[in-house]
């Protein structure tokens, strides 16, 4: 962002664009009132005149024609989103109007906000950490209540106290060690030593466990990755059917999907799971194909779950087999399909190979839910996910708290071994700088743009 850019006065539509075309345009900035001046039209007088955090009926005019009714909230710097002046203008003439109103603000000197750009000067501005920035994206994005319930947490800062905390005990051990180095002839006690080894050490296992708390955060964030494999006909596409019916479907088709396999989302006990239908790459004669098979096995190898289904009217086939073997070292739910007709499957040969077996009927939908429940479990590993602790799903978060993580196991190991504290010094200080990165303490122009990229325009 160039410097001259933060004095500007920016506007966007902030509300998506969609059938009832009703939404908000919000004008952030020095002139935000001086242009809602400039436009709004009411007997109550001019908007440079309303109290901070009232609304206001009236028109929103070019001139003579008027283009919209609408009400008009007035928020003013610094108790704002962005802490600059606010000017929300709700209209309510269809997306014509609003389009007409938004072009009206932009003629009238506001420039046409950045995707993002209300969030980052929330940033820049202060206002907000950058975690809590990047929260913005994810509540945008969540889909499911619990994938909502984390980003909120995120935005209100519980993501952001849990990293100052450990930056507080990074930094006071960083500042007894400092101490020491700088006074050499006040030598550290042994007592002295074996305190700091032990807080080192209990920020190294606190850090561990946060990444391993990742895990599950990141699920709730993106979705479990679940492929749906078996031979032709067995009842791939009904069983994805039913299982659409029986829960919300989130997004059809997921985006930037471009490979010819289906991928949904739906919502299985707050867990978003994206299942991947495998129909059509196993045709009979593409199994003797080397290449098709390839690309289900690198479904299956990218798959957290598998379910491989099975025709439980027909004998296992040579299909199945090869199916099988494809499985290993993967968690599989083996699920025996169409129990509606008579069965002739080797039921005990299943039963013997898979510790997850389920027989349902999805043309008939029967133990659907039988089959989504042991999904869950599986996923939950027998532990419901509490979106309320502190968890983190974002993969930059996580990055850099591993790195972190490293270098105090580092310090603590250096310590162990005798180590001079210059060296665990240093440790210690990148651990921080790694922490001060999440926060945004420190960032670069390049990290900033790739973030508030993401976001689209009115954000
Ligand atoms: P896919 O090729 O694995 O995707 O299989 P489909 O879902 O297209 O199903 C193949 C055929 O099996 C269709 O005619 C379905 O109606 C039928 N089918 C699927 N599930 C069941 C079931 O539970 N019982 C019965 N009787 N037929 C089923």
């Amino acid at each position: 962002m160039e410097k001259e850019d933060l004095t500007d006065t920016i506007a966007a539509i902030s509300t998506p664009i969609g059938e009832g075309g009703i939404g908000i345009v919000r004008i952030s900035g020095e002139d935000a009132l001086k242009i809602a001046d400039k436009i709004f039209v009411s007997s109550r007088g001019k908007p440079s005149g309303f109290k901070t955090y009232t609304i206001h009926y009236g028109k929103i005019a070019d001139s003579s024609r008027v283009i919209d009714e609408v009400i008009l909230t007035v928020m003013r710097a610094p108790k704002t989103y962005t802490k600059e002046d606010v000017v929300e203008i709700n209209c309510h003439g269809g997306i014509v109007a609003l389009r007409d109103v938004l072009e009206l603000v932009l003629k009238n000197g506001a420039r046409l906000a950045h995707p993002g750009e209300f969030t980052k000067r929330a940033f820049l501005n202060g206002r907000i950490d950058l975690a809590q920035a990047e929260a913005v994206i994810d509540i945008i994005r969540a889909k499911t209540d619990s994938a909502l319930r984390l980003g909120l947490n995120q935005l209100k800062g519980k993501l952001s106290d849990e990293i100052n905390k450990y930056r507080e005990l990074i930094l006071n051990i960083l500042v007894q060690l400092e101490a020491s180095i700088d006074f050499p002839e006040e030598e550290i006690s042994k007592a002295d030593l074996k305190d700091l080894a032990g807080r080192i050490e209990r920020i190294n296992h606190d850090l561990k466990d946060l990444i391993d708390n990742s895990k599950s955060a990141r699920i709730l964030r993106e979705g479990v990755h679940l492929v749906i494999c078996g031979k032709p006909n067995v009842g791939k596409s009904s069983l994805l059917n039913a299982l659409l019916k029986e829960e919300r479907a989130i997004v059809t088709p997921l985006a930037g999907t471009t490979r010819d396999t289906i991928e949904e989302i739906i919502d299985i006990k707050g867990v978003p799971v994206r299942i991947v239908d495998t129909a059509g790459i196993l045709e009979p004669r593409d199994l003797v194909e080397k290449k098709a098979l390839s690309r289900s096995k690198q479904e299956i190898s990218a798959a957290d779950l598998v379910v491989i289904l099975f025709d439980g009217s027909k004998k296992l086939s040579q299909e199945d087999l090869l199916l099988i073997k494809n499985l290993k070292r993967k968690t599989v739910i083996a699920v025996i399909n169409k129990i509606d007709l008579k069965q002739n499957i080797e039921r005990q040969q299943l039963l013997s190979k898979f510790k997850n077996v389920v027989e349902i009927s999805a043309k008939r939908n029967r133990n659907i839910i039988l089959l989504e429940n042991m999904i869950a479990d599986l996923v939950y590993g027998g532990v419901v996910l509490n979106a309320e602790s502190v968890m983190i799903g974002n993969l930059r978060h996580i990055q850099l708290i591993r790195k972190a993580q490293k270098n105090i196991a580092q310090a603590s190991e250096s310590l162990d071994n005798g180590l001079s504290l210059e060296f665990i010094a240093q440790e210690i200080r990148e651990a921080l700088g790694f922490l001060d990165e999440i926060l945004g303490k420190k960032f670069s122009g390049d990290l900033l743009d790739k973030i508030f990229s993401e976001f689209c325009i009115g954000k």
